[in-house]
């Protein structure tokens, strides 16, 4: 049994990131679990500063105090794994653009997400012969319309229809919503904590996680940190990262008082340590609305 965080390489984690990382870690060592961190670098192939980004992310969780079961684990290392479980997938090629899929498609869901229509879903072999030519596919599950519910820690059932979706992209490089269960299945996760911005990924997650003979992993989206105009935390927020904190003379224990006190973990200003919160976690009494961070 086994919880993790997977934070992408892009940029310094912020306090909200921290927040999350730090609600996984209470969740799976709140429950007996292993903690398992993993890079989810498939995208930022071609930010050269990735693996220095992922090093300083890696050294600000073990600063705030938490650890992790066995090595970290890479996403761009596991490219022979993506490709195996696609192999299994039924699976097609689609030649659709943005645009296309825009013109085709239903309304966009709250998120911005757009269901594919199925524009590819019956090419003949000489339809896409042809496309092939102008195009390079990204490749589709075919879920056929299927719809898979969800059991989320503050959500409830969470149910969602599940669109042919991409599980690899037309650059070649596997598709998130395809790293991710491969990874969580293989590592043996049975729960997944993270921001919930993903709470409407997760019926599509579960339900590919079934195809390919997992367990579907019990789910705790956690609500964000936005700024004082109620938008998700950025980096041009001030001083938000560990590193920018120490130049404004805020020590590493600090943010961790800061981050229990806005799980109302810990008073005002109280020193703690993330064994003391661990005494104190229980997920129901957890705050339930975004975090500003003022
Ligand atoms: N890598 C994703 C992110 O940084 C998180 C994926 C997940 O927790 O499932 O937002």
């Amino acid at each position: 049994m086994a919880g993790r965080f997977a934070p992408s390489p892009t940029s310094d984690l912020h306090l909200g990131n921290l927040r999350t990382a730090l609600l996984a870690w209470l969740f799976a060592r709140g429950s007996g679990r292993d903690f398992l961190l993993r890079i989810e670098d498939l995208d930022t192939q071609r930010v050269t500063a990735a693996p220095e980004v992922a090093a300083r992310q890696i050294a600000d969780l073990t600063a705030i105090g938490l650890d992790f079961d066995g090595e970290p684990v890479w996403q761009s290392e596991r490219l022979a794994s993506y490709a195996r479980a696609v192999d299994r997938l039924d699976s097609y090629e689609c030649f659709c653009t943005r645009r296309e899929i825009a013109e085709a498609a239903s309304a966009p869901h709250a998120d911005g997400y757009r269901p594919y229509p199925g524009t590819c879903r019956n090419l003949s072999e000489g339809e896409r012969a042809q496309r092939r030519r102008t195009r390079p596919p990204a490749i589709r599950v075919r879920a056929d319309g299927a719809t898979q519910t969800v059991t989320d820690r503050w959500a409830g059932e969470v149910t969602g229809v599940v669109d042919d979706f991409v599980v690899v992209r037309n650059d070649g490089v596997p598709a998130y919503n395809l790293a991710v269960v491969v990874d969580d299945v293989a590592q043996g996760v049975d729960q997944v904590v993270r921001g919930d911005d993903l709470l409407s990924s997760s019926p599509r997650q579960a339900w590919l996680t079934r195809q390919l003979g997992g367990m579907v992993p019990e789910y705790a989206h956690v609500p964000l940190a936005v700024n004082t105009d109620g938008r998700r935390l950025a980096k041009r927020d001030g001083a938000v990262t560990l590193t920018d904190l120490a130049s404004a003379g805020v020590t590493t224990a600090q943010v961790l008082t800061r981050l229990a006190h806005s799980l109302e973990l810990a008073g005002a200003g109280e020193p703690v340590t993330p064994e003391q919160l661990l005494t104190r976690f229980d997920p129901d009494t957890l705050p339930r609305t975004p975090w500003v961070v003022t």
